[in-house]
């Protein structure tokens, strides 16, 4: 078992190919249009260049099982043999594993919840009391041969037990999943000695919870555990991986066990100055962003890197996390301005990074002080460039901020707005978004290719709105919405136009499955050169009599889904973001338009791992939506739009957000967020979704006025809104067209009935 200490590496690498290879197999597996066999040899291609890649680039130790066709959390599901039991019927190992990620005609999928405080989304596990787990270590093992025969120093990677557990689901009565980790032990002991046997040097065992408060005795139990997986000798070397935030307790608890390695989090967590004695063991330490785009600073790094060589026997040089969180290479951007590109560092390059670092810091070599050379002169144009400091833009902030974010009072605002808008009770409305037709989607990829000008893709974005207006008006809904042809998304359409923003042309990072995004990296001061979506609201507005709400993406949403600068306080950047969505609202409400929504779906995703963080969190967030909503008059109706269920941590800060209109995800949770908004005095409108949009079921109108009525026990019919979920673009267009016809029936039967 006495394994060599590595010296560098990383948790883990993007996997879904450097031009999205594994999404075009694996949807072409799925459509009928490949062979199984087509789809492994794509993905046996990807992994081959991938440990290439990273074995050349000087890592001494090469993760491997990273690789997957859907989520590693699935993954780790169907090594423990804890897939769901309705899919036990699907004879093939293929077809029965996407089944329990995605669902069949007859099967009904597992859920989908956000990994941490990331935007890549992992599959949640169900156990129920009747589960029994069972080793299935067919594709570790695998794996681990493949890099064996190409000559890897391959490091096999799984998802610890506790982890496991703690992210998995109880479902059909069961109790908290981690109650079973002692029946887990023994598979997990069972795993490491076939790796042992398979030759495995070393194993990692990923237990991020450990830098979270979701498992109250964490400490505890990460201690009980690495004991008895630690003491038993027939086992490569462990090295449990830790990352997204600090392990606090966690981290003399786990110093405690014999395990060989632990990983620390340098960048969201722990302070090397504090990383007690770790005698005998390998630190890794997590120096290098696996999250974020930005180049490191090596010299900085050095210096950490320094402090800890006191502290282990051997510090080994890592990224953060796994950098499946960022895009493969800087190389396949060609359109970067050169100074942009210098500050940048991607999955390759950050390999690069890591290397250098570990070099230095084990005897150093010639071409190592060129390399800090070259980052010491990037982070100096970094901090340099006019573009991240703009003192007038800053100075305006801080005088609006010192003025205070305020709006007349709530009975004020509802009086000013009732003679202004003359709504009948329970207004309907959408979310913001009509189905993406075709026509839009072919239009928007003839812009980029040059098919057609501006001035033809304008045209067909009016005739989209034009369609979308006449349905509604037909519909008979009271508030009317443009429908967002012209948005590919809602946060890349906003970061295309404002200033410190840059969008990439390949940076695609994977979202869930084959889902992948392409985050805009947000990397200087932001500004609002023009006015962004005013004259699509206008020309709606011309076309109607009724009011067409505005529709803007809020700054914490913003923030979310891009990559974020990180030289200055999110807190800063999310107030420079607010003040441009501000000024949009002004010219908004400037061009006649009464109602103006910004929506924050992600303003629960933001919220900080550990509880201590949290409240800290949500006062600058509802501070910069503040900052965005209080340029208008009181007259004119502000919205918000929240989804993703699970609002308890948050319910304070939703009613703090005070906007007049909230409209939330409400339909699949029979509306409890009311009770929950009730429950601390929210006193402004709320429209609680009716109709659960992920779904092509078209409700009927009972079943939507039923809701409706449980509705109005907590809320009263003046403060009542009546729409779907959610945004209605992924839908198509004759479901849409049912369903808000069966709601539009429903507000007026539950109306007649006031
Ligand atoms: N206005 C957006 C839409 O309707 C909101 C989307 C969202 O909440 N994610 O599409
Ligand atoms: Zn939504």
């Amino acid at each position: 078992m006495p394994s060599q200490p590595f010296t560098a590496t990383v948790l883990g690498s993007p996997r879904i190919g450097p031009h999205r290879e594994l999404k075009r197999a694996i949807e072409g597996y799925w459509a009928g249009r490949t062979t199984r066999a087509d789809l492994e040899s794509v993905a046996a291609d990807l992994r081959r260049q991938t440990w290439a890649g990273l074995s050349l680039a000087g890592l001494d130790s090469v993760p491997v099982n990273t690789f997957s066709l859907y989520d590693q959390m699935l993954d780790t599901a169907a090594l423990l043999g804890a897939l769901p039991p309705r899919v036990a019927g699907i004879a093939d190992d293929l077809d029965r594993y996407f089944a329990s990620a995605r669902g069949t005609e007859d099967v009904a999928p597992l859920e989908m919840t956000k990994w941490f405080d990331t935007n890549y989304h992992y599959i949640v596990p169900e156990i129920a009391t009747e589960t029994t787990f069972t080793l299935n270590p067919g594709k570790v093992l695998a794996e681990l041969k493949e890099a064996q025969q190409q000559g890897i120093a391959a490091r096999p990677v799984i998802i610890g037990p506790m982890t496991f557990l703690a992210l998995s689901k109880p479902v059909d009565g069961a109790g908290a999943p981690i109650a079973r980790l002692s029946e887990l032990i023994p598979l997990y002991i069972q795993l490491l000695s076939l790796l042992a046997e398979a030759g495995a040097a070393w194993v990692q065992l990923d237990e991020p919870v450990l830098v979270t408060d979701i498992l109250d005795n964490g400490p505890e139990l990460a201690e009980r555990t690495y004991a008895e997986l630690g003491t038993h000798p027939d086992r490569p070397a462990i090295f449990v991986a830790t990352y997204f935030g600090g392990l606090d307790a966690s981290l003399s608890a786990l110093a405690r066990t014999p395990i060989e390695a632990i990983g620390i989090d340098l960048v969201a967590g722990d302070d090397p100055a504090a990383v007690p004695e770790l005698a005998g063991k390998t630190l890794v330490a997590g120096i290098v962003d696996g999250r974020n785009v930005w180049r490191t600073d090596l010299e900085a790094a050095l210096g950490r890197l320094g402090t800890l060589s006191d502290a282990a026997h051997t510090v080994a040089v890592s990224t953060s996390c796994s950098t499946m969180h960022v895009p493969y290479s800087l190389a396949a951007e060609t359109d970067i301005d050169d100074r942009l590109r210098t500050w940048l560092s991607f999955g390759a390059e950050k390999v690069t990074e890591v290397v250098t670092l570990a070099r230095t810091l084990h005897g150093g070599r010639d071409t190592v002080a060129l390399a800090v050379e070259a980052s010491n002169a990037a982070i100096s144009s970094r901090a340099a460039d006019p573009r991240l400091h703009n003192g007038h833009l800053r100075t305006r902030i801080d005088s609006i901020v010192a003025s205070g974010s305020r709006r007349g009072s709530t009975e004020v605002r509802r009086a000013s707005q009732a003679a202004r808008l003359n709504l009948p009770p329970l207004p309907t409305t959408t979310i913001g978004s009509y189905p993406q037709t075709s026509t839009i989607r072919k239009a928007r990829a003839g812009l980029r290719s040059g098919e057609i000008d501006a001035g033809e893709y304008n045209r067909i974005m009016r005739a989209e709105i034009a369609d979308v207006i006449a349905l509604q008006e037909e519909l008979g809904l009271d508030v009317l919405v443009h429908g967002e042809p012209e948005r590919n998304d809602m946060v890349q359409y906003f970061a295309e136009q404002l200033d410190g923003f840059f969008a990439t042309t390949n940076g695609w990072v994977q979202s869930y499955g084959t889902r992948c995004v392409r985050p805009p990296i947000l990397y200087g001061d932001v500004s609002r050169p023009h006015p962004m979506t005013v004259d699509w609201a206008t020309y709606a507005q011309s076309l109607t009599g009724k009011p067409v709400k505005g529709m803007l993406t809020g700054p914490v949403t913003i923030l979310a889904w891009s990559f974020v600068r990180d030289d200055q306080p999110l807190a800063d950047t999310a107030n420079q973001i607010a003040l441009a969505i501000r000024d949009e609202t002004v010219d908004l409400e400037s061009a006649g338009i009464a109602i103006i929504q910004v929506d924050e779906p992600a303003l629960r995703e933001l919220l900080p791992l550990r509880s201590k963080d949290k409240a800290d969190y949500l006062a600058w967030a509802v501070a910069a939506f503040r900052l965005a909503t209080s340029g208008v008059v009181d007259a004119t109706q502000i919205h918000t739009h929240l989804c993703y269920s699970e609002f308890g941590e948050v319910i304070g800060a939703i009613a703090d957000l005070d906007a007049d209109v909230t409209s939330i995800e409400a339909a699949r949770s029979h509306m409890e967020v009311l009770d929950d908004l009730n429950a601390i005095g929210f006193a402004n409108s709320v429209g609680p979704g009716v109709y659960d949009i992920h779904s092509p079921r078209v409700p009927a109108a009972d079943e939507m006025a039923e809701l409706l009525r449980s509705a109005l026990k907590a809320v009263p019919a003046e403060r009542l809104w009546v729409n779907p979920d959610c945004g209605l673009k992924t839908r198509g267009s004759s479901e849409v067209k049912g369903a808000l016809h069966n709601l539009v029936i429903a507000a007026a039967r539950v109306r007649a009935e006031g």
